[in-house]
């Protein structure tokens, strides 16, 4: 690392460690020492310090110690330092500069200035990101959709370069994170300046104003490591490393640098992240921390994403069909609000289905798209509504009556991935609109049936060999073939509700997250999802299909030694090798003993309250308290990382309503407690499975948090309705 870097990310520190430091004593004045605080959502207290260090801060007091630890990692200033800063200096000093950070925007939080908001325009930023975010998106980091993250710092030349480089970035399906400024402009401003849709659903996510923010991008990928990694606190070597090799981020650095964003930077490279930067700054190579160019600079915009790609090293597989509008799973997420829509389907407002059909291979033409319906243009043209159905025929040697379903779910990305088309629902609740934006760009119905068959076909390779798809746009030709669907749905759904654990002998395995989990393994049965929810039996025979060698393999079941527990001689023997030992024994009905692993993603987390006999079952996003004493973010800390928490599992949401669900334990009526909102998204499935259980209304008799959220008062309400866990055997 070249000098004069280095003594800039060591001035750096110096400086934000001192502003820290005063912020910190300003706030101990005004309240005191014993001051508590907390991020919003995470079980991992100040996450940077803590994962470094292990020591929660939990107090005003706490974060006085934490800056003596980020005194400690300093080294002298340079001028005192004889000139002779070198790399591990300077890289101290960048973790320095991150606890530093960490503190300030706590000091922040307390003083009700985060998340920050622009002056100019009343944007608020996003601030500190939660824990939630890191398990919501788990899934498409460890799939590979979403092949890593960017944190863009400071601002372009001007607004249309930022807009490029950002769509670039969007269409890579790179999440973005913004923060810093160059004298008060910002990609931030400049974005909101060209009206571009900024949060969460569009992957381009301001986290604040200044370089200090930088710190919650960074505070928030190191907790992927605790999370998916099973990582303590205080096992630097271990989070740093996990960062680096599991972790897929680069920092765009845009205008000029100044001494805090290299004692920031300096921070990121330490945990494997390099940057490229628009500037003359040195390029730093490859020093021991990273393999690759840590520091490095391109001044052609329209090469810089390229650039910093090939320096982090990461895959991309973008596979856009021919179609004006730009594509890409950045743009699922984009909702287009009636004033911005130029056309609607479905809805309830016109007729409207989406079928996926299986097809002989001599029936259809590879690649075709029909649109049936008279004088269909003119009627598009004039916008509005329109009634729509949308039928894909598929053939494929390797296909099967099966797979439709699995290919049928994925139009809603293949639609939704469209800029400026959006899709909601399936089968025959399907709704769809066309934003003015993109019909000006030229898009047509056409389009939408070429985004289907060239997706299709690029999903399904293995399985698919010829895609056709037909548009009917008639009223009567939508109603009829409508009609038909709907007896192929019901012959579907009664196929599914037949397909049980005994009735196979192959379960799979999903091994995804072990590229952020390495001994978690979801065992999937037809009766058992995976635990983040987007994988069935069903998902799992197709994706196996299409890739032998991928993240979903056959699992004999093999013999079954424990017909209550669930447990089977095949699945054992599987386990101990996919899990690289770690796990010996699985018990699929069961959270007492030798329950399933968890990775991090899990939809919900179900734990044992002995007071009740009972279990409580909290979903990813529920912030309040619990009967367990424990918030979700908490809970899950405890879960994670690939082992058996007898007592304690994750698990995916359909799987409350299996029949299998705790069937060892006693099923379904051992649910004490559960949050509202799964009440709710439930119901009616819940109620058929506890008709089936002899208690029809069961569900009246499970406390949710408007109930209560202590166990307390949660045995009062049990009592008080009559709860049959009361009266069940003894769970422990
Ligand atoms: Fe990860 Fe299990 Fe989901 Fe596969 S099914 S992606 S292993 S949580
Ligand atoms: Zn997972």
């Amino acid at each position: 690392m070249s000098r004069i870097i280095a003594s800039a990310a060591i001035r750096g520190a110096h400086k934000v460690i001192q502003q820290a430091e005063d912020m910190l004593e300003r706030a101990i004045t005004e309240r005191d020492e014993g001051f508590t605080f907390e991020f919003p959502d995470t079980a991992y207290y100040l996450p940077m310090i803590y994962g470094m260090t292990g020591f929660a801060v939990k107090t005003l007091g706490d974060m006085r110690v934490a800056l003596g630890m980020a005194k400690e990692l300093l080294h002298p200033e340079p001028e005192e330092h004889l000139w002779k800063p070198y790399l591990g200096e300077a890289l101290d000093s960048g973790m320095a500069t991150l606890f530093a950070e960490e503190v300030i925007m706590a000091l922040r939080y307390i003083n009700g200035l985060e998340p920050a908001v622009d002056p100019e325009t009343g944007y608020i930023y996003n601030g500190f990101i939660t824990d939630t975010v890191q398990r919501n998106l788990g899934i498409q980091l460890v799939d590979g959709t979403m092949p890593g993250f960017a944190a863009v710092i400071g601002a372009a030349p001007d607004g249309d370069t930022a807009v490029r480089i950002i769509r670039e970035l969007q269409e890579k399906n790179i999440l973005i994170f913004l923060s810093g400024h160059v004298n008060g402009n910002s990609v931030t401003k400049q974005l909101l300046r060209k009206g571009i849709e900024l949060g969460w659903d569009t992957r381009i996510v301001p986290v604040g104003p200044d370089t200090e923010h930088t710190i919650y991008p960074l505070n928030w990928s190191v907790r992927a490591s605790f999370i998916f990694g099973g990582r303590k606190g205080g096992d630097f070597k271990g989070h740093l490393k996990y960062t680096k090799d599991r972790v897929f981020a680069f920092a765009l650095v845009l205008g000029e640098l100044d001494d805090l964003k290299w004692s920031t930077g300096a921070g990121a490279i330490n945990m494997g992240y390099p940057a490229v930067c628009d500037t003359d700054v040195p390029v730093i190579h490859p020093t021991g921390v990273c393999t690759y160019e840590e520091v490095d600079k391109e001044f052609d915009h329209s090469k810089i994403v390229q650039k910093a790609i090939e320096v982090r090293g990461l895959k991309i597989i973008v596979e856009k069909p021919p179609i004006p509008v730009a594509y890409g799973p950045a743009f699922e997420g984009e909702r287009i609000r009636k004033e911005d829509m130029f056309i609607e389907f479905g809805g309830t407002r016109t007729l409207s289905f989406e079928w996926v059909r299986m097809r002989e291979m001599e029936e259809i033409e590879d690649g075709k798209v029909i649109i049936v319906g008279n004088n269909w243009q003119e009627r598009y043209e004039q916008g509005g509504q329109m009634p729509l159905g949308i039928v894909v025929d598929v053939a494929g040697r390797k296909m099967q009556k099966d797979f439709e379903s699995v290919i049928e779910r994925k139009i809603h990305s293949n639609i939704n991935e469209a800029q400026g088309v959006w899709h909601m629902g399936q089968r025959d609740i399907n709704w769809m609109r066309i934003s003015h934006n993109a019909k000006k760009e030229g898009f047509t119905l056409e389009h939408l049936g070429i985004i289907n068959a060239v997706m299709t076909h690029n999903r399904f390779r293995a399985i698919v060999d010829k895609v056709q798809v037909t548009i009917y746009t008639d009223e009567a030709d939508v109603l009829s073939l409508q009609e038909e669907a709907r007896k192929v749905y019901r012959e579907r759904d009664q196929r599914t509700a037949g397909l049980v654990d005994e009735a196979v002998d192959i379960f799979y395995s999903c091994l995804l997250c072990q590229s952020f989990a390495p001994t978690h393994v979801c065992v999937i049965s037809p009766e058992r999802l995976g635990l983040c929810g987007a994988f069935n039996w069903l998902d799992c025979k197709a994706a196996y299909e299409i890739d032998p060698t991928g993240g979903n393999q056959p699992i004999p079941k093999g013999e079954l030694i424990d017909a209550r527990y669930g447990r089977y001689t095949g699945i054992d023997e599987y386990l101990r090798k996919a899990s690289g030992g770690a796990v010996e024994t699985l018990n699929l009905y069961t959270i007492m003993q030798n329950p399933m692993t968890s990775c991090g993603c899990f939809e919900c987390i179900i734990a044992i309250v002995p007071e009740a006999n009972g279990v409580m079952i909290v979903q990813r996003g529920h912030t309040g308290m619990t009967p367990v004493g424990m918030k979700f973010s908490t809970l899950a800390g405890s879960v994670g990382g690939g082992t058996q928490n007898p007592g304690f599992m994750g698990i995916g949401r359909n799987f409350i309503v299996s029949k299998k669900f705790l069937y060892g334990d006693g099923g379904i009526k051992r649910i004490v407690w559960m949050t509202k909102n799964l009440k709710e998204s439930l119901e009616e499935a819940f109620g058929k499975r506890a008709a089936e259980e002899g208690v029809p209304d069961l569900l009246d008799k499970v406390a949710d948090e408007t109930i209560c959220e202590d166990s307390e008062r949660l045995l009062e309400f049990l009592t008080s309705v009559g709860h049959p866990a009361l009266e069940m055997e003894p769970l422990l």
